[in-house]
């Protein structure tokens, strides 16, 4: 079998993986990079770029509404779901052409395949096998699906951005922020939606205010909450259709049963257990704070750790390990600590920072809230609110966490996250000037903590 030998070698052409082989070839090292599917992974191609577009094409359905308030004579004949899928899968085809330029402009050899270990410093690809120093797993992760009689029956978030039609009705099972965003884009493009969960509130460990107030907001745009919900069993109705039972309930008959429950490690069949690498229960990597795993020569870092689940978090991995692996300086150590986050979400969640409840448990907090109807809805007549909330550690005076349930939310947090990594105090924000008017500058101007 032919062998081919590099410095590094990284399993995963998605966000972590890229990252890394690009800063690793930047300093000197000779990288591969090897990609059983599309260059860019799932951020790109089944993840925050394709549902972000699908968020943005499912707005104009209430956008064309709310012009009407301001004097626009809208018609609005339809909605072309194959037009909109298919638009979105154009740019897609051009980022991973975009991706794999890169990696060859940074001198990183593409490998295209799935690979496995062989031993501690080989990984096969098909008939060809490869020798590295390093070899790091960046394999990320896949959906999971329900455990019930009829699951099959189900699409996960994977199929839904292939969907032929754009379904009538459909059952988004779970309550994360998957499950609500696909619920908002087709619930906008004019679908019947359920979002159906075994728990009692969605968006579990967000600030419990933003969890109430995105709930009753999503409700009022008509999406259906079936909370405490326990699906038993599903199966294929004589038309065609999919009846969902659910205990104690009426059962849901959909066309399109989207499960959003959760993702597991991509680690399967990668033949970890060949070179003795330790894996939590659900298959994900273990590492430690420098993304080593058990064994010296293999490192791990991104979504297959199945710690945060985000794309900043797997590129920042990727870079630091590039960095502390070829580097001449170590690099500083990454902070978890105040990650902020979007759900793009219609309206949208923006949150950096501690909930109200997490900062309770360690700081005597004040709280700052307004609930407040956007300028725009003024003249729309949209009963919409926004939510903006402010936790604050009443000894100390910085920030504890900021919460946003409104229009851009994402967009308004990412400053703010600046903010309170830099340590900002509530003094602070009330001696910064807002910007009128916006919604963003109730944030500076929140004088009483509420009772
Ligand atoms: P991935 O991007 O998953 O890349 C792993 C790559 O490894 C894949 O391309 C896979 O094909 C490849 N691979 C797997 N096994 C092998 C093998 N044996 N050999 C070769 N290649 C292999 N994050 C955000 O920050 N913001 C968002 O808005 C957001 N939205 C999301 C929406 C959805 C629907 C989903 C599913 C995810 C979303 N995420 C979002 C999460 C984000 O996509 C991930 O955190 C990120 O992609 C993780 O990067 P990664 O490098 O760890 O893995």
């Amino acid at each position: 079998m032919p062998t081919d030998r590099f410095d590094f070698l990284v399993i995963g052409a998605g966000s972590g993986g890229v990252r890394a082989a690009r800063f690793a070839a930047t300093l000197g090292a000779r990288v591969a990079v090897v990609e059983g599917r599309e260059f860019g992974g799932t951020c790109v191609h089944r993840g925050c770029v394709p549902k972000k577009l699908l968020v943005n094409g499912s707005e104009y359905g209430t956008a064309f509404e709310d012009a009407r308030g301001f004097g626009w004579d809208v018609d609005v004949r339809g909605h072309s779901w194959p037009a909109l899928r298919d638009a979105k899968d154009r740019e897609l085809l051009r980022l991973d052409g975009a991706y794999r330029q890169l990696l060859a402009r940074a001198n990183v050899t593409s490998i295209e395949g799935f690979a496995r270990f062989e031993d501690r410093q080989r990984v096969i690809v098909g008939d060809v096998r490869y020798e590295a120093d390093r070899i790091l797993i960046a394999t990320g992760g896949r959906p999971l699906r329900g455990e019930f009689p009829g699951a099959e029956l189900g699409i996960t978030s994977d199929e839904a951005f292939h969907l032929e039609t754009r379904p009538a009705t459909v059952a988004v099972l779970g309550a994360g922020y998957i499950a609500l965003e696909f619920a908002g884009i087709f619930r906008g493009l004019g679908s019947e939606v359920h979002v159906v969960h075994r728990g009692d509130a969605i968006l579990k460990r967000f600030d419990r205010d933003v969890r109430s107030h995105l709930r009753s907001e999503m409700e009022k745009r008509g999406v259906d909450f079936q909370l405490n919900a326990r699906v038993v069993r599903a199966e294929r109705t004589s038309s065609g259709r999919i009846a969902i039972h659910i205990e104690g309930r009426a059962p849901l008959e959909v066309d399109v049963m989207m499960h959003a429950v959760g993702r597991a490690p991509n680690t399967e069949s990668l033949g970890l257990s060949v070179v003795g690498v330790a894996q939590r229960d659900n298959g994900a990597v273990l590492v430690n704070e420098e993304y080593e795993t058990n064994v010296s020569s293999i490192f791990a870092v991104g979504d297959v750790t199945d710690r945060v689940q985000l794309t900043p978090v797997a590129l920042a991995e990727g870079m630091w390990l590039a960095r502390r692996l070829f580097g001449t300086e170590p690099p500083g150590p990454i902070d978890y600590s105040s990650i902020p986050t979007a759900v793009f979400t219609q309206p949208s969640v923006g949150t950096v920072g501690l909930t109200e409840d997490a900062a309770r448990a360690n700081h005597d907090v004040a709280i700052y809230r307004s609930v407040f109807k956007p300028m725009r809805h003024t003249l729309s007549g949209r009963d919409e609110r926004t939510l903006m909330k402010l936790v604050v550690d009443r000894r100390t005076d910085r920030v504890l966490g900021v919460h946003v349930v409104g229009p851009e939310a994402g967009e308004i947090v990412q400053g703010f996250a600046a903010a309170l990594t830099a340590g900002v105090t509530k003094s602070q924000l009330d001696a910064t000037v807002g910007i009128h008017p916006t919604a963003a500058e109730e944030l500076v101007t929140m004088r009483e903590p509420v009772a």
